[in-house]
């Protein structure tokens, strides 16, 4: 067992959450029991997540999307109640970190997409530096949108949606994971030949077909199960807690 403040001082000193403006509290979100011994992992503190890490005995739940964010009402009502009691009951620390999660260099959502999908980057785009930009790590290109965006859907497991299926060999890729579909026009702007993130808009379509660059939409969920996992098993091993990722199946 470790003591909560150390895990907290941990993940704080991996994710540096003072460098990020965000939609919601990185960190600590809820308080549980003051000792550690083991953490679940998950990409959404929902309840069948909460749930599944009471049945895992777990202390500690880490989580991308958490439950505070900017615009909600504050009342602790509905399915918001039905989380906290659940937490609270069974004296579970819930973190979760938003911004600082995609961003980790390593261990992070699109550092990990990345390595998923046999992607390296070589430079950061968009707002906050967010996006990847970089390549196929073994220094190829993909035949053209078709050939990459079947690699995502298998790579991911996971069904996408691609618009303009452009016939010239794609090159430089650009990547940012969840909903970061406004990300397509500074990533057009950076170079990318193709741009891949969860979920797609409307206005995505056209800028995909008028600029001629691949938009490639694998699933908010899809594209944010590599992260959380990675940076939580990492401070489980540093202090020699159990770590186990709980994926709730989610289509969008
Ligand atoms: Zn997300």
């Amino acid at each position: 067992m470790t003591p909560r403040a150390t895990i907290t001082d941990a993940f704080n000193i991996l994710l540096q959450p003072e460098r990020f403006k965000d939609y919601g509290p990185n960190g600590l979100q809820v308080e549980g029991s003051a000792e550690v011994g083991k953490i679940v992992s998950g990409v959404t503190a929902s309840l069948a997540l909460i749930e599944a890490a009471v049945a895992a005995r777990a202390d500690a739940i880490f989580v991308h999307h958490g439950l505070f964010w900017r615009g909600q009402t504050g009342a602790v009502t509905g399915w918001m109640k039905q989380r906290l009691a659940l937490l609270l009951k069974h004296d579970i620390n819930l973190y979760a970190y938003h911004l600082p999660l995609d961003a980790h260099p390593d261990l992070g959502n699109n550092a990990q997409l990345g390595l998923q999908l046999g992607l390296t980057a070589t430079s950061r785009f968009g707002d906050q530096s967010l996006g990847f930009l970089g390549a196929k790590t073994d220094g190829g290109s993909f035949a053209g949108a078709l050939a990459l965006s079947e690699h995502v859907k298998k790579g991911l497991n996971s069904p996408v949606s691609l618009v303009n299926i452009a016939q010239a060999a794609i090159k430089n890729i650009a990547w940012c994971s969840g909903g970061a579909q406004a990300y397509f026009e500074a990533a057009i702007a950076a170079g990318a030949d193709a741009f891949i993130t969860g979920e797609i808009s409307e206005p995505q379509a056209h800028y995909a077909r008028e600029m001629n660059v691949a938009f490639i939409a694998c699933g908010h969920h899809a594209s944010e199960r590599y992260g959380a996992p990675a940076v939580a098993a990492h401070v489980a091993s540093q202090f020699g807690l159990v770590h186990e990722f709980i994926d709730i199946d989610n289509p969008a």
